[in-house]
């Protein structure tokens, strides 16, 4: 089976209702498809409700605008000095070296920016003046490479930008943000995990996965082939409404994440991307299930539940809260909220 990249494929193989056809291709003219067989397999094209599928399978609801959905809504083109690079907080920038993902997600952030009709990769050129950048800003400690999605690159493409970053000697810390590993598990072969592996300096994977069953038996091992050279994995998921947004879905994906070598990093609450509204939740749900989250599970298993505030501002945490503060001047507390819920003066006298 090879990838379905048109709306025709997917009718074909039972994963898209062909009566929608006209209004999913218009869909797909402005969004980017891509559906890998890894993805494709796990679809149960007789649930209507499937939360793979859900994730990855162009919706017409994506046609639905919304006024406050924004075409950049985490405003990398406000922080981009030069070509590929954004630099938003000041001691790290993202390196963006390709457009290309090897699925498409129907909620990406950047799905304005996505897709092989949104560009190519970075030149050689380009590259070199995002490396000089990189070199000239003492401040950069960290550098992410996100995309579209680094690792379709090839083993080569990547050896050579990650040992060029490695020799920045004020650079410390790489970052690759991924969806390769449960999308294309097949391609993280020895060559690719030495390839980003380099010495001296930490490699950080980010792994973006939001349903327990994306981490099929292909997709661990090659979790655990990274993990086994010795990289860092850590967790990012979205909440989506129909897809992980119940306290058991949400619990058995930190729990499989943790399972897999994976620490759960981020909780995202949906960005307000054009066309995804079906698919995002209110942040008083997200809070609900973090709490949720709080009194059942270890604590290897709770991410930091995040929203990426509109016009490139950055991420906060939004919660829940369980401190409080109270009393005023000399009489001033905290009361501070346990796991069932339960409040407690702190300290409990004075
Ligand atoms: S893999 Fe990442 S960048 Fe690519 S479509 Fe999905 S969320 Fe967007």
């Amino acid at each position: 089976m090879t990838t379905f990249r048109t709306t025709a494929q997917l009718c074909d193989h039972g994963l898209a209702p062909p009566e929608q056809r006209a209004a999913l291709d218009a869909v797909a003219a402005r969004y980017a498809v891509a559906l890998p067989p890894a993805l494709a397999d796990l679809i149960d094209p007789n649930d209507p409700h499937d939360p793979i599928a859900r994730q990855f399978v162009p919706d017409a609801a994506e046609l639905d605008h919304r006024p406050e959905e924004l075409s950049d809504p985490i405003g990398d083109d406000a922080h981009s000095p030069v070509e590929g690079i954004v630099h938003r907080y000041p001691d790290r920038v993202l390196l963006k070296l390709t457009p290309i993902c090897a699925v498409y997600c129907r909620f990406c952030f950047r799905r304005e920016m996505v897709g092989p009709q949104k560009g190519k990769a970075m030149s050689a050129e380009a590259l070199m003046h995002a490396l000089d950048y990189i070199r000239s800003h003492q401040q950069i400690w960290e550098v992410i490479l996100t995309g579209g999605d680094p690792l379709v690159l090839s083993a080569r493409r990547l050896r050579a930008v990650m040992k060029q970053l490695a020799a920045i000697d004020h650079v410390k810390v790489l970052r690759i943000h991924t969806r390769v590993p449960v999308a294309e598990p097949a391609r993280l072969t020895a060559e690719l995990v030495r390839a980003i592996k380099v010495k001296g300096k930490p490699t950080y994977v980010a792994l973006h996965i939001n349903h327990p069953r994306e981490l099929t038996q292909a997709a661990r091992a090659a979790c655990a082939r990274m993990a086994d050279a010795g990289l860092v994995l850590l967790g990012q998921s979205v909440l989506l409404a129909g897809v992980n947004d119940t306290p058991e879905v949400l619990g058995d994906l930190m729990r499989a994440l943790v399972e897999c070598r994976i620490k759960p990093y981020y909780l995202h609450h949906g960005d307000l991307a054009p066309g995804t509204a079906h698919l995002r939740t209110d942040i008083a749900t997200g809070q609900d299930l973090m709490r949720a989250l709080r009194g059942r599970l270890s604590g290897l298993c709770q991410p930091t539940y995040v929203l990426d505030i509109p016009g490139g501002h950055g991420k906060s945490p939004i919660g829940p809260d369980y401190l409080a503060r109270t009393g005023s001047n000399g009489a001033a507390h905290f009361v501070v909220e346990d796991f069932n819920g339960r409040r407690h003066r702190y300290p409990p006298v004075g």
